[in-house]
């Protein structure tokens, strides 16, 4: 069971999980079972609540607490309604630290999903067309707070596709992408030199631009899961914001870095060998290096400077910026509710609640 509280701490690092609904075909698997109780997760929004009968095995039951849970029938905007925070003048300080409204007031963030394959991380970043993902409703909130500013700011959006697989970057906006280096940039900090930047005027094309990024993903088949994607997906949205005062302009940037990351489950649950092994033993290396990045911040929030180890991995070097300084980092947990993904969705909500 999760529970989920109903206020926010107020911190850089949030972590939310969501449980997504038993697809068509695990809801198939009732019909030749005959034990049908196949929701293992139970969301709880309050304690007091006898839910406990809910469920009926309990012995394996565990509980865990996050800043949010949302529940399958959860639609992506409510989860967007959240990192961008309510709009009204008198929560104006909160809304601007808020996640995905901050970049244009020049802050820095990164959401990730987290989770094994098939537990929902690219429909929570991507989406459908009926369920447009946060990579997609970030940038209608970020087109959104243009079009109502009422300063005289020019705004300029770009946004770039990439993927770190194997510990090589590619362009996924590019047809067929080389090897992408990473460069240090004494403005910017650490960039990869050559991943195409395209500027974007509205949020209109993006879905579209998505999926043709999607279907360039090294994906594999495995044991685990046909589908598997073995590779880690980040769409970094820039928002330059050119201030003209009365004696001089200055140019604030603003990056939100959203991640599709690898499927969780680990090298050693898949049944093969080789090549295969060695995408795992990478896929948990940036795994980790994440995770020890989010550890060492945790830490840093509660007790003051620690060290975090960003140049680990790959994927951890290009999200420093959003990762470190004042830059609010959200995690989100997705999880299966079906009984077979157990041991799965356990693995997801300890490594989760390690992070808090
Ligand atoms: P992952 O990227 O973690 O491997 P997917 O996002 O591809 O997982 O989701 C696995 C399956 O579950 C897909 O068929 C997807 O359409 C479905 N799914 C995930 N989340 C939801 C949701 N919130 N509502 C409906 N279907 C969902
Ligand atoms: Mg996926």
């Amino acid at each position: 069971s999760i529970r989920a509280p109903a206020t926010k701490k107020a911190t850089t690092l949030t972590v939310a999980v969501k449980c997504r609904p038993l697809t068509e075909k695990e809801r198939g698997r009732d019909i030749v079972r005959v034990n049908n109780n196949k929701e293992v997760v139970v969301l709880d929004p309050d304690l007091s609540k006898d839910y406990l009968d809910r469920i009926q095995n309990r012995t394996k039951e565990r509980r865990y607490t996050f800043d949010y849970a949302f529940a399958p029938d959860s639609k992506n905007a409510l989860i967007a309604y959240v990192l961008r925070g309510t709009m009204s003048a008198d929560v104006y300080e909160r809304s601007i630290s808020s996640t995905i409204s901050g970049v244009v007031h020049g802050l820095n963030a990164t959401v990730f999903a987290y989770g094994s394959t098939g537990s929902g991380k690219t429909y929570t970043m991507v989406g459908t067309e009926g369920d447009p993902g946060l990579m997609v409703l970030s940038l209608h909130t970020i087109f959104d707070f243009i079009k109502n500013d009422k300063s005289s700011d020019v705004f300029e959006v770009t946004c770039s596709y990439l993927e770190v697989y194997n510990e090589v970057i590619y362009d996924l906006l590019e047809k067929s992408s080389g090897h992408l280096e990473l460069r240090e940039d004494p403005e910017q900090g650490i960039i990869v030199a050559g991943l195409r930047c395209i500027k974007v005027n509205s949020a209109d094309k993006i879905l579209e631009l998505l999926n043709v990024g999607n279907s360039r993903r090294k994906t594999d088949n495995t044991d685990a899961n046909e589908t598997s994607s073995r590779s880690h997906a980040v769409l970094e949205i820039t928002v330059l914001r050119k201030q003209k005062r009365k004696y001089r302009s200055q140019v604030i940037r603003g990056k939100l870095a959203l991640v599709d990351l690898a499927g969780s489950e680990r090298a050693s649950e898949t049944n093969n060998g080789g090549q295969k092994l060695r995408d795992g033993a990478n896929i948990n290396r940036s795994l980790l290096a994440l995770a020890n990045c989010i550890n060492a911040l945790g830490k840093q929030h509660k007790k003051g400077l620690a060290y975090v180890p960003y140049r680990n991995s790959k994927l951890t070097r290009i999200l420093k910026v959003g990762l470190s300084g004042n830059s609010q980092t959200v995690m989100i947990a997705t999880i299966s509710p079906a009984d077979n993904q157990y041991h799965h969705t356990v693995n997801t909500l300890k490594y989760a609640d390690r992070a808090k």
